[in-house]
């Protein structure tokens, strides 16, 4: 068995017929980089930034940033690093920064929103990102974007940080790749227009489960409520990975959520065309084997099929069974 998965680290996520997919890790801090080496990632499909934040007892500056983003880029070499940009507030805090009591805090002033309040912190780490992306492969993320107004915000601050680069004689990576994360169900429905303004999208099934389903996502009462696999989440990850693929210019989605590294949701998101699954490093082996062992046709037989399906427990049971007549 260890034999076959150090073999399997060697070889593409490729389908029987030939359809390859990005298998991508989640990390926190430069260190899980060499998890997702290991195991044979291909790039990193959502780097956590708010890690570097939360270790520290005050804000990091640029250096400091730049120098983690950098190690972690040289370190993936050709490979793409998807850097999402500072997602604080909801249930994350940091202690150097006063933020008001909200009553709802996962609907309140979260990731970008806060960005767009403390822009000074905002533009510190796209310079950071920016400077650090002459290393490598580099991708910027929005998290928490709920309409197009907002990815037009957060590129407008961008393209100031870059001119501000350039004045400075700074260099920087001018052609820096830009994506948001689709984790609002309203970023998901409006998929179609928010794909004119970036060049990736990443769903992010942890968030869009809490609220489209309008369940909390650490709540045990209602945990039996969060389900990834229902039709509701089906459709709405169907209709972004459509509206990411219309259009002259096809712009990838990628999913960075818990469900993309779930073996039974991986034969329905490669059927529905899903184009990068984004997981923790030790999960890739187990999703590349049930990738190569299946033909395009069948994953999208199999994705069609949950789409008829009335509940999330009969997406399972249908699923199960597929991945036993693999083996
Ligand atoms: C998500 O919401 O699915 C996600 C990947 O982001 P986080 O878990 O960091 O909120
Ligand atoms: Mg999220």
């Amino acid at each position: 068995f260890v034999e076959e998965l150090a073999q399997l680290k060697e070889l593409p996520a490729k389908t029987l017929d030939g359809t390859e997919v990005e298998l991508v890790g989640n990390i926190g801090t430069p260190k899980d980089v060499e998890g997702i080496l290991r195991n044979g990632g291909t790039g990193v499909g959502l780097y956590r930034t708010e890690f570097l934040y939360m270790d520290s007892d005050k804000m990091p500056d640029e250096e400091k940033q730049y120098k983690a983003y950098k190690e972690v880029l040289e370190s993936m070499g050709e490979h793409p690093v998807i850097i999402r940009t500072l997602d604080i507030g909801g249930d994350k805090k940091l202690p150097y920064l006063k933020l008001e009591d909200e009553m709802n805090p996962f609907l309140g002033l979260r990731a970008v929103r806060l960005c767009f309040v403390e822009e000074e912190l905002f533009k510190t780490q796209l310079r950071a990102i920016l400077r650090a992306g002459v290393y490598g492969n580099a991708h910027i993320m929005f998290p928490m974007i709920s309409n197009v107004q907002e990815v037009r915000q957060a590129k407008a601050i961008l393209e100031e940080c870059k001119e501000e680069l350039k004045k400075e004689g700074i260099s920087f990576d001018e052609n820096i790749k830009v994506g948001i994360m689709v984790e609002i169900p309203s970023a998901a429905v409006t998929a179609d227009i928010i794909a004119k303004e970036v060049d990736f999208f990443s769903i992010g099934t942890n968030d869009l489960c809490q609220y489209a389903l309008a369940v909390d996502r650490m709540n045990e009462t209602v945990s039996y409520l969060y389900q990834p696999l229902s039709p509701a989440i089906l459709r709405l990850v169907k209709m972004v990975i459509e509206a990411s693929h219309q259009g002259k210019a096809a712009k990838f989605t990628g999913m960075c959520g818990e469900l993309a590294g779930d073996p039974r949701a991986a034969l329905i998101l490669l059927g529905l065309g899903l184009d990068e699954f984004s997981m923790s490093g030790s999960s890739i082996p187990q999703i590349k084997k049930i990738i190569r062992s299946v033909s395009m046709e069948q994953a999208k037989e199999i994705a069609e099929k949950a789409l008829t399906l009335d509940t999330e427990e009969a997406v399972v049971a249908m699923v199960e069974e597929e991945l036993k007549n693999l083996d």
